[in-house]
């Protein structure tokens, strides 16, 4: 499994991902480029702008990286400690 993943057409490290917008980018402007677009926030202050279908596959790797670095038998062994 990759630890990117393509948003904007750049290969982004999930690692580096800090908050995805739940909601479509709007502010008003008329000439608003990213309007629609999801606002994926990286470290240092980056930003990417994912479309619909690219911030779902984002949340869904996310989910899946995230997932497999903590199995629920690891959780067991905390008790002992
Ligand atoms: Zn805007």
């Amino acid at each position: 499994m990759s630890v990117f993943c393509i948003v904007d057409d750049k290969h982004v490290p999930l690692y580096r991902v800090v908050w995805v917008a739940a909601t479509p980018h709007f502010c008003g402007s008329d000439s608003c480029q990213r309007e629609g677009f999801y606002e994926i926030r990286l470290e240092q202050g980056e930003v990417v702008w994912a479309s619909h279908k690219e911030r779902d596959q984002l949340l869904e790797a996310l989910e899946d990286w995230a997932g497999g670095a903590g199995p629920a038998d690891e959780e067991e062994d905390e008790s002992w400690h």
